[in-house]
């Protein structure tokens, strides 16, 4: 897909998304959060059709939307901003699109997962060393939506097959892969086979916290 055809079916997107404040209040084009993605993946795309070329950039720029001229507080942690980016429910977002529901106890006083001082500590770190992909699905994206994103179900510590294909997951190498499409880092070949067997995949404990992040029970 060029350039110009991806933006037309991004701004397609975003006309059926519903109310989209602050990407017109900022003119920003806010890309349609896809199922499983992993925010800070999403965080990567949302970016790269900004225009800001890498992590730090981007951070710095939204930073300063949501300092300056939203008046929030300086730490306030990207989850929040990309729930309010999207305009849909922090809570929500933080359950289904991180991996803080899992970094977390079960003993945790009732302070939900979507409170500001929690997101500080779990709202950037990864579960593993570094974000993984799984081939079959990058093929699979690119055939039917035209461009692939890292999906929070393969970041889970512990998953090193992919649920739906059983094909290994790969690990990029590079601080900030998140920033990039998967698709990216597996031309760039900038990734590491997992060394794990299949049948780990199958550990009760692992299946356990699988079903769990997925709200299978
Ligand atoms: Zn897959």
């Amino acid at each position: 897909m060029n350039h110009l055809a991806k933006k037309i079916s991004v701004d397609t997107t975003i006309n059926n998304f519903g109310d989209q404040r602050i990407g017109q209040q900022f003119s920003l084009i806010v890309p349609k959060l896809m199922p499983d993605e992993f925010h800070l993946g999403y965080f990567g795309r949302f970016g790269l059709y900004n225009g800001f070329p890498n992590y730090l950039s981007a951070k710095r720029k939204i930073n300063h939307i949501f300092r300056i001229q939203l008046n929030k507080e300086r730490q306030y942690p990207l989850p929040l901003q990309l729930a309010d980016i999207l305009n849909i429910d922090p809570e929500r977002f933080v359950a289904d699109h991180t991996l803080v529901p899992i970094f977390r106890s079960p003993d945790h006083n009732n302070i939900p997962s979507h409170e500001v001082k929690v997101l500080k500590a779990m709202g950037y770190i990864l579960a593993k060393p570094n974000v993984c992909f799984c081939e079959n699905c990058i093929s699979e994206d690119l055939s039917y939506i035209g461009y692939s994103y890292w999906r929070r179900s393969h970041q889970i510590h512990g998953v090193d097959f992919c649920s739906k294909h059983g094909t290994q997951l790969m690990m990029a190498v590079d601080e900030n892969s998140h920033y990039q499409s998967p698709n990216k880092i597996l031309k760039l070949g900038r990734y590491l086979i997992s060394k794990i067997t299949p049948t780990e995949y199958d550990h009760p404990v692992i299946k356990k916290i699988y079903r769990t992040i997925n709200g299978l029970y």
